[in-house]
């Protein structure tokens, strides 16, 4: 079985949201979340989602290669994305903007997309991009 509906369920929250642990210890991020703190060694973190946030475009590349069910989307952008208040680096697809508007320190606000399709399995799976706010204020 290629795929298990019960784990996608458990993590479903992890699929479509972006969540890292802070330490109450240190009171450091970590992303991608994990067990242990990597700064500090403590096991006393709480979740917290990144989601909740604008952010600030770093750098990016342009894909023109895309995956079968994404030929409409070509090309593809995948940018380094820096959290504005906990300042923490996402690498994840920028959306509904053309490679020329693309520039540094651009505004982002994250939105759940479609990122993959598995036609064998007939899923769908979405995860959290990135687009410009001036875009939707502007409409
Ligand atoms: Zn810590």
């Amino acid at each position: 079985m290629r795929f298990s509906i019960p784990r996608f369920w458990r993590e479903r929250h992890s699929h479509y949201r972006l969540k890292a642990v802070k330490c109450r210890s240190c009171g450091r991020i970590n992303y991608p979340p994990s067990n242990i703190c990597r700064y500090c060694g403590s096991r006393d973190l709480e979740d917290i989602y990144l989601d909740n946030e604008y952010a600030k475009l770093i750098t990016w590349t342009i894909i023109h290669t895309v995956p079968e069910g994404f030929e409409d989307k070509r090309p593809r952008i995948i940018g380094i994305v820096e959290t504005m208040e906990t300042h923490i680096r996402i690498l994840a697809p920028i959306t509904d903007i053309l490679p020329e508007e693309l520039k540094e320190g651009l505004i982002l606000e994250p939105v759940l997309r479609r990122i993959n399709e598995d036609k064998e399995a007939g899923l769908i799976h979405y995860g959290i991009a990135y687009r410009p706010v001036i875009k939707r204020i502007g409409g």
